[in-house]
This record gives structure tokens, sequence and C-alpha cells, in this order.
């Protein structure tokens, strides 16, 4: 059976051609999707479209990305047939591939007239045919050759993991502009006491920001991606926690680029905000990220949990000040942290107060932030 599909997979090789016309009807409004797609957690560069709300992909590109995963699979077209095969088990294989094609920001879509047949057996996945090729329904790719997608619209973000069965899952975290929001922040990490503080936000459903330091991300990667993966912010706290205004540019430059480099290579997703070791700033800085496209996050709230290491301390300096749009600046770095965090978090909860990312809380207190820029609060 496998010999045969894998024949008949090579005689593929020899009757592939374009993808057809669809029927010319039912034209649907088609927009170049702004999503961005992770694969195990790495940043692939699929084109998509959105099509009737549905995430549509071109299938070539899935191929290719799941080559050397568990779901990977081939693809071939039968033009006589007007038939798509695709034949899991093997790797990425499809001739007649342009990936030089463009894709436009608006496009008229239509219903595409094709069978699709997996190992043999026909399926259906919902397709559209866009100028001259078909985009395929993500979910219904997902479910046929059964890998997980998340859907994080916060982050615009999908992300595809092949280790785990299909299921599709949806990381809705509505922020409610009309509620108070305060944004808890974790400089210096990932370390050891990073996983405790993971825990507590995870026992509780709510997110944070961890500005991460980039010469730590490598050999913690396990710990930032289950962050990242839990909702939370992965933002930049530069490479080497050395003082920025003491650097020259080209080496403020480097801190930064290589931060965001080390992230996006965990997390598929660069870092989109900084914060500056200690709070330290100048011209040369406010350049370097306004070129990097960073806007520059301080704090409201700063219970120097750092140095007092008093659990207690940091609970009621944090408690006794708090008010809407606040940005706390604690430090993943020492079990007293970690207990007051344990202790925080839920009486924020009860006071009404949503827990969300800095780049939410930027996002919902009005302008966009401007990279370059300073901000202390998401009171603006
Ligand atoms: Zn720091």
């Amino acid at each position: 059976m496998i010999k045969k599909l894998i024949a008949s997979f090579l005689c593929i090789f020899a009757l592939l051609g374009m993808i057809p016309p669809a029927a010319a009807s039912d034209n649907i409004q088609a927009k170049r999707s702004e999503i961005i797609i992770t694969v195990n957690g790495a940043r692939i560069p699929f084109r998509a479209y959105d099509v009737n709300g549905r995430t549509c992909v071109d299938l070539f590109e899935v191929a290719l990305a799941l080559s050397g995963s568990e779901n990977q699979f081939a693809l071939g077209w039968i033009e006589k047939n007007k038939s798509l095969h695709l034949i899991r088990g093997m790797p990425y294989a499809a001739i007649g591939l342009n990936l030089t094609r463009g894709i436009a920001r608006n496009e008229t879509a239509t219903p595409a007239d094709i069978s699709v047949l997996l190992d043999g057996d026909r399926i259906s996945i919902a397709a559209y045919k866009i100028k001259s090729d078909v985009y395929f329904d993500l979910r219904g790719v997902a479910g046929a050759l059964d890998f997980s997608v998340e859907w994080r619209p916060l982050d615009n973000l999908i992300g595809i993991d092949t280790s785990l069965s299909f299921t599709e899952s949806a990381v809705v975290r509505s922020v409610d502009p009309d509620r108070p929001m305060v944004a808890i922040t974790f400089d210096d990490g990932p370390s050891n006491f990073t996983p405790a503080v993971l825990d507590i936000l995870e026992q509780y459903g709510v997110v944070a920001t961890f500005y991460v330091a980039g010469s730590r991300v490598a050999n913690n990667s396990d710990i930032v991606l289950r962050a990242f993966n839990a909702g939370n912010e992965i933002a930049s706290h530069a490479w080497s926690h050395r003082m920025l205004t003491r650097l020259s540019e080209g080496s403020i430059r480097t801190e930064l680029e290589n931060t965001n480099n080390v992230v996006e290579s965990v997390t598929g997703v660069p870092p989109s905000n900084m914060r500056p070791p200690y709070g330290s700033i100048n011209g040369r800085v406010r350049k370097v990220t306004a070129e990097l496209g960073l806007p520059i996050i301080y704090w409201s709230i700063d219970p120097a949990d750092w140095r007092t290491r008093n659990a207690d301390t940091t609970y009621s300096r944090v408690m006794d000040s708090i008010k809407d749009r606040d940005i706390v600046l604690l430090h993943d770095l020492s079990a007293p942290t970690v207990e007051a965090v344990s202790r925080i978090i839920p009486e924020l909860i009860d006071r009404g107060y949503q827990l969300v990312t800095v780049s939410e809380l930027l996002e919902h207190s009005g302008a966009a932030p401007v990279p370059g820029a300073t901000y202390r609060s998401g009171a603006m």
C-alpha cells in the first residue's frame, strides 16, 4: 500500500501543473492576513489571507514548514483529475512551486473547485482561489494532518505545534478598556525563580511582561518559551545588563539587536518594546531604540524588591499605591519576590484589576506607542 502510494506520488511529478482556475462565481473579499505564524516556536513566513473569517494558507508553505516533523507531508497536483494529493510521512516535495509569487493586500477570492486526497482518501478542506493560487483553510489543514493550532488574536499570532494532535484553542484574552488594568513586569530573568512566577501566573490565568536579559535567554530557552506560550510578553532588557548610556551607539545597537534575535529565535516573535538596565537612557539610546522600533518602558511602581528581598515589604509597597494603568517593576530573581507575587496577584484580581501585558496596556491607553519615546504607565 505504502509503496503504491509512493509510486503514485512519483507519477505526480510528471503530471504536476498549475492549480486550475476556480469557478468564476461567488466573489469574496480576501484580505492579506497580517498574522504571524509560528511552527513549534519558529516564525515562518507564511503568506495567508483572511477569507470569510478563515485564515487561509498556501499548502506548499505548510508542507515546507512541517517537513521533518511528525506531520510532514508531500504534495502533488494531478492535472487530469484536478486533484491535489497529500502524502503523509514523506518530507516536503512539490513541483511547479513558485515562491516568488507576490501577495497583494486585498484581492478577490472564489471558492476553489478541486478535490484534495490525503493518502488517497478524499478529504474536505475549504479552499479559495486568489489570483492564480489556491489557499486552504488552516483549521481544515490542521484537522486533516493532525497538528494543533492556537489562535492568539491579541498578539496577531497563530502558533502551530506539530507535537500535539489536533486541537484548536484560542487564547482570547479580551481586555475591557473601561475596567482598571495593570501590567506586572519582571526584569533581569530568566532565572531559576522564573518557573515559580509562571506557576502563579498560570494558577490565576493571568499574564505579565518579562524584560529578559538577552545573554540569559539561550540557556533558559525552555523557560522563555513556556512564558511566551502562556501568553506572557517577552520584552527586551538588552543583552548584558550594562548601562547603555556608557556604550557607543554601535554597542547599544548590538545589545538590542542581539536580544531581539535571540528572543525571536526562541519564540518566533521579537520584542516589541524595551526597558533600559538601571532605567538609564540618553540621546544615543533614544536614537537607536527609535531606529529599531522599540518604545522605552519605565514603571510607575517600584517596590525595590531586589534590594529589600522582603515579601511583606514588596507586597505592601505595591498594594498600598496600586492604581489603574500602573506598570509595576519586579525582578524574577528571588524567593521573596515569588512569595510577594503569590499574594499580590489574587489581591489585584479581588480589587477588580485586569492583569495585562505592557503592549496591551499601551494599546488600550490611547495612541500607539512611539519607538524611542518613554512610557511610565498606561495613563497618557
Ligand atoms: Zn535590570
